[in-house]
């Protein structure tokens, strides 16, 4: 006999079996418990609220800050059969009255609220009610890392919640979010009143991401070739630091043909949710944005999501591509950066008006991301240790896995960049260093007097860029620090003498040749894409199914990935059921879409039988 929660798991959302800790955690909401919930991105957070809250007797309420999310989760749970509604300033007064309506009459199993609405008394007053009418399930606080203000998401309201648990402490509570520092865990648990709430933390890995970090020569050609051999037809996001990067990046691509569209702050709102409706609803967008596009995109197929500038920190990089591959299927995060992106980065830390104290933290975050970029192991192994997990093994898929990277003892080098740097006064940049190594006579050089020195033309062994390979990783090792009042000019730091007094060794990365395109050969490329979509996108079946989906996803307004996932779409495609009952044992057809769309799928595929037979 399966319990009530599976056969909810199989009969309404088309799942086989929970993932990781789902189980057990709905079994503890079941129970009555409250919970904690750290899950990384696409570890499937939804299914520990929606299925208890079908499951307990009452509607589930859920809040969460992303208005603009609300109503793709609400249509999403429509799909399924599920009655579901949303409450946030963006609804009409009538629509608001009516689900208001819905919920006191006990009509709804789950209702999605902003928190600044949850938080009148008005609706406080409605929930009493309906506590003691038709009951209330649970309280799902979503995004939970929001109580944190040292985050960029901070909304204060969240550290009201905890009224919820003063007014109705005999209805369960569950917090989750994709953010797992110690830190803001202490936070939640604390701002939150959830000492007594189990806590269930999954490992923050994410096996279908592939990390890549390439040396910057011409990013803009990188990227091109990135997108040309590996995802050209793919949805994905191209981050950039500056809104004007953006733009002009966005317009590049646009002009090479690609679907490109740009998203920052400074855009009206009209135009930023025109892109991100484009990019959620239509298939292939390309978004080039700031970091303030990502938060509250739940789009599953984001197939890439590439850096043309440095993220803040470790935990930026970690948020910013885990928006990749939500469905689990295989995705790239890929970033190009050279020293002038650490100069830049450096001067916009340190030109904030920001506590000193604050900006001291910010640079050691930084300095953690520059060593990640560096590293020469696993990359995965990289990112779990920064966050305080153990990685089993090498996950045999990171650029430095699959290409080990050759090193080579660069103390010498480093001795002579670094007495460089010392001799010509601790102020000039990368550029002038470099003339200063390879000898060269420069209108700089004479008026400098720099011709004169010691260090003069004593590099002349490694090429210009080999020696801006090597101070960049002496710059990522801490070695040296890039001085912001200097204008970006070079100084040594403590760590430095060692070097200079022989008695520290420096082994260096190797860095790819510039001509070759990407670390990754175009056997490895060809085989990551069959795995992915077994050459589904030639196949003339695959893009009829996608086509009836879009038709389907068209006429409601919905977009497409509401009707099927990818992964959904691609077990119909690989397995071919013949009759509504083999269709609905595909993962993801549940028994409300197996009566809506199992018919025209059917159709497609029969189609394509009596054309090909
Ligand atoms: P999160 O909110 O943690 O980022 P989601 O809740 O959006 O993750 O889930 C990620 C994806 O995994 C969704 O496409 C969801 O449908 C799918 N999913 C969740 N649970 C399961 C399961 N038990 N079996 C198969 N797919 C699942």
């Amino acid at each position: 006999m399966p319990s009530a929660a599976h056969k909810i798991l199989h009969d309404t959302f088309g799942y086989a079996t929970f993932r990781g800790e789902q189980q057990a955690v709905v079994e503890h909401l079941a129970a009555g418990g409250d919970a904690l919930v750290l899950m990384p991105t696409g570890g499937g957070k939804s299914m520990c609220y929606q299925l208890p809250a079908l499951l307990r007797p009452g509607t589930g309420i859920v809040i969460s800050p992303l208005i603009a999310l609300m109503q793709d989760q609400v249509e999403a749970l429509r799909q399924l059969g599920v009655k579901a509604a949303y409450l946030n300033s963006s609804l009409a007064a009538d629509a608001a009255r009516e689900v208001l309506e819905r919920l006191r009459r006990g009509d709804l199993d789950i209702l999605y609220v902003a928190p600044e609405r949850l938080l009148t008394s008005g609706f406080l007053a409605t929930l009493e009610q309906v506590q003691d009418g038709p009951g209330l399930a649970l309280f799902a606080i979503d995004e939970a890392h929001c109580v944190s203000q040292w985050g960029h998401d901070f909304r204060p309201e969240y550290r009201e919640l905890t009224v919820l648990h003063e007014r109705f402490p005999a209805v369960p509570r569950i917090a989750l979010t994709a953010t797992a520092d110690a830190p803001t865990r202490r936070e939640i648990v604390e701002r939150l009143a959830l000492e007594q709430a189990r806590q269930f933390v999954a490992s923050f890995d994410r096996p279908n991401i592939r990390y890549r970090v390439t040396q910057k020569a011409n990013a803009r050609n990188q990227l091109q070739s990135f997108l040309e051999t590996e995802h050209p037809a793919d949805a994905g996001i191209v981050y950039c630091l500056s809104r004007k990067k953006v733009e002009e990046t966005a317009a590049w691509l646009k002009e090479k043909g690609w679907d490109a569209l740009p998203y920052h702050a400074g855009l009206d709102a009209a135009t930023r949710s025109k892109n991100q409706r484009r990019f959620l609803r239509e298939e292939g967008v390309i978004m080039v944005a700031t970091v303030a596009f990502g938060m509250g995109i739940d789009k599953p197929n984001v197939r890439f999501v590439a850096h043309l500038d440095l993220p803040k920190s470790m935990e930026g990089y970690y948020q910013e591509t885990g928006r990749a591959g939500r469905d689990g299927l295989p995705a790239d995060a890929w970033m190009t950066f050279g020293l002038g992106d650490v100069v830049s980065m450096r001067r916009l830390l340190d030109s904030g008006d920001a506590p000193e104290e604050r900006k001291r933290l910010e640079r050691q975050k930084l300095d953690a991301l520059l060593g990640f970029c560096e590293t020469t192991t696993c990359r995965h192994q990289a990112i779990l240790r920064y966050f305080g997990e153990e990685h089993p093994g090498n996950c045999s898929q990171c650029d430095n896995c699959l290409e080990p990277v050759d090193t080579w003892d660069g103390t010498q080098a480093a001795q002579m960049a670094l007495s460089c740097v010392y001799r010509t006064g601790q102020r000039f940049g990368v550029v002038h260093l470099i003339d200063v190594l390879l000898g060269k006579s420069t209108p700089q050089m004479e008026k400098f007097q720099h011709h004169q020195l010691s260090t003069f033309g004593i590099g002349q062994a490694l090429s210009q860029a080999q020696w801006s390979g090597v101070f960049r990783q002496l710059v990522a090792a801490g070695l040296l620090t890039v001085e912001m009042e200097a204008y970006g000019g070079l100084r040594l730091t403590d760590d430095a003498r060692p070097v200079l007094r022989g008695e520290r060794e420096v082994w260096l990365r190797r860095d790819a040749e510039p001509v070759k395109k990407s670390n990754i050969s175009k056997a490895e490329r060809a085989s990551r894409a069959r795995e992915a979509f077994a050459g589904a996108n030639e196949n003339p079946l695959w893009l009829a199914l996608k086509a009836k989906r879009t038709a389907l996803a068209k006429e409601q307004g919905v977009p497409p990935y509401v009707i099927f996932h990818d992964s959904t779409l691609l077990e119909i495609l690989n397995r071919r059921p013949a009759s509504l009952t083999e269709l609905g044992e595909i993962s993801g057809v549940g028994q409300a879409k197996l009566a809506k769309y199992g018919d025209a799928f059917l159709g497609v595929l029969e189609d394509e039988a009596n054309s090909a037979g």
